[in-house]
């Protein structure tokens, strides 16, 4: 069963790369019925805080990146990581080095001078253990001396790295902790992970972590160490390109299910398919299409998926994320009326809206109140000429039955009669119902808001 992991630092909130990190990992298993694990990596003491893991979940969990089990923390784990380094020693994989801070520079200091490699070679390595002193220690893992280490990316291809430049490191420092590298493995064991994909920065560390591996014997996961990504110029992501955390587009308004379409295209392609579903994504996911070169990022290709997104959505399922949108970046309420109106509008509101904030402001007639205020732009249509067109619209639309047929029918009737054109009182209309210029046509906002609200809201425009 394929087991993968999404395993952030709590340094932080839970930025875009982590967000595609998590994404991809959360894809390749739920795409094969496998299971998607979390794991909090917070033996960082100082830098690791409850609120950044607080914001890594509620990332997540907007994105809707479920995880499987409980979410685990590195740093509770830290008994189990010292025991197996206990057992490398027993087994011989690992020693203890009583070397000094001063006497490791005062190696490299000369390994400098004679030009010979600088990586630290402690002369505890092959030590008779009865002539070890009782003082303090680290243990080190026995890295082999010659040969090479192979990782068999699936991204990166074959990337071998010779034994001899890699150090015995330290898998427990001399006050017992382990270090960071051997917590990774030990976890990623014991979680039973089959697949570790994660940022390309790590691949240099999977030679060290796969030495640790081969001496317990353990099986390797599958690597794939994918490519970061980069700003729209080819340069190191910015905040001005979009790295942000996932609650700033969160609040920016974009659909969970359109961002986490963008960020599966961001470095994986499946043929020329740019819009997809998540079932589709799921289906189609493999470490085959990730790219090996970085990725980059660009906000008009997240809006226009967003705007597909939004445009297929189921109506009440959007309306919930659109009240969950409001609630996240203002703490905004619907009224019931609110609620109901936008539910009745949402056919022609997510027609080419590629935001929410956007979707709303087309909304707007439906928000508003009566007597409905308009803006600057739209009072300009309501002179005194279109005031009174608009005074003589009210009676003849007071006998239309309510449906776009019907209604379509009195205006081109009482255009006929007034020898205007509707193009004329389009505007004059979009004021009076809606308050803007800018406004979805004018039978969808008189079929949404009824007849009633309908008809007060031209009225009062033409007083
Ligand atoms: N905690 C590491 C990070 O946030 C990830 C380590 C890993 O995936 O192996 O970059």
């Amino acid at each position: 069963q394929v087991v993968t992991r999404f395993a952030p630092s709590p340094t932080g909130f839970l930025h875009i790369g982590g967000a595609r990190t998590a994404l991809f990992n959360w894809l390749y298993a739920r795409g094969r019925g496998g299971k998607f694990l979390l794991r909090i990596e917070d033996t960082d003491r100082a830098r690791s805080t409850p609120e950044a893991t607080e914001a890594i979940l509620k990332g997540l969990d907007w994105l809707g990146l479920d995880h499987d089990g409980e979410v685990v923390s590195q740093f509770d784990r830290a008994d189990r990581h010292a025991e197996v380094a206990h057992a490398l020693l027993a087994k011989g994989a690992a020693y203890k080095c009583f070397s000094t801070q001063e006497e490791i520079e005062a190696f490299r200091e000369a390994a400098r001078a004679d030009g010979r490699s600088t990586l630290f070679q402690s002369p505890w390595r092959d030590a008779d253990p009865a002539t070890q002193p009782d003082a303090p220690y680290v243990v080190r893992l026995k890295t082999p001396k010659d040969g090479e280490t192979t990782i068999n990316d699936e991204v990166q291809g074959k990337v071998v790295i010779r034994n001899d430049q890699l150090d015995d490191m330290v898998l427990l420092r001399s006050d017992g902790t382990p270090v960071y590298m051997l917590a990774v493995v030990v976890d990623d064991h014991d979680m039973g992970v089959t697949h570790v994909i994660r940022g390309d920065d790590h691949l240099n560390n999977a030679a060290r972590q796969m030495g640790i591996y081969t001496a317990m014997a353990w099986d390797l996961p599958t690597y794939a160490h994918i490519p970061l990504i980069h700003g729209p110029d080819g340069k190191k992501l910015s905040k001005r390109h979009g790295a942000l955390g996932a609650d700033e587009y969160q609040k920016m308004g974009y659909p969970a299910a359109g961002m986490r379409n963008y960020l599966a295209r961001l470095g994986w392609s499946h043929g020329d398919d740019e819009f997809f579903t998540d079932a589709q994504a799921k289906e189609w996911f493999d470490l085959n299409g990730i790219g090996k070169s970085p990725a980059r990022f660009d906000f008009k290709k997240l809006e226009n998926l967003c705007g597909q997104h939004i445009a297929v959505a189921e109506d009440a399922a959007l309306l919930q994320e659109i009240e969950e949108f409001l609630a996240a970046s203002g703490g905004i309420a619907l009224t019931q009326a609110q609620r109901d109106g936008l539910g009745r509008g949402m056919y022609c509101l997510k027609e080419r809206a590629k935001s929410f904030p956007e979707l709303l402001e087309k909304g707007h007639f439906i928000l508003t109140e009566t007597p409905v205020e308009a803006d600057e732009k739209a009072a300009k249509a309501l002179d005194a000429v279109s005031r009174g067109i608009l005074g003589k619209l009210t009676p003849h639309l007071h006998n239309a039955s309510w449906t776009r047929e019907e209604l379509e029918a009195a205006m081109t009737r009482f255009c006929d009669e007034q020898g205007t054109k509707f193009g004329k009182l389009a505007a004059p209309m979009r004021a009076a119902l809606a308050g803007r210029a800018v406004t979805p046509s004018v039978y969808d906002m008189m079929l949404v808001l009824g007849r009633d609200e309908s008809l007060a809201r031209l009225s009062q425009a033409a007083e």
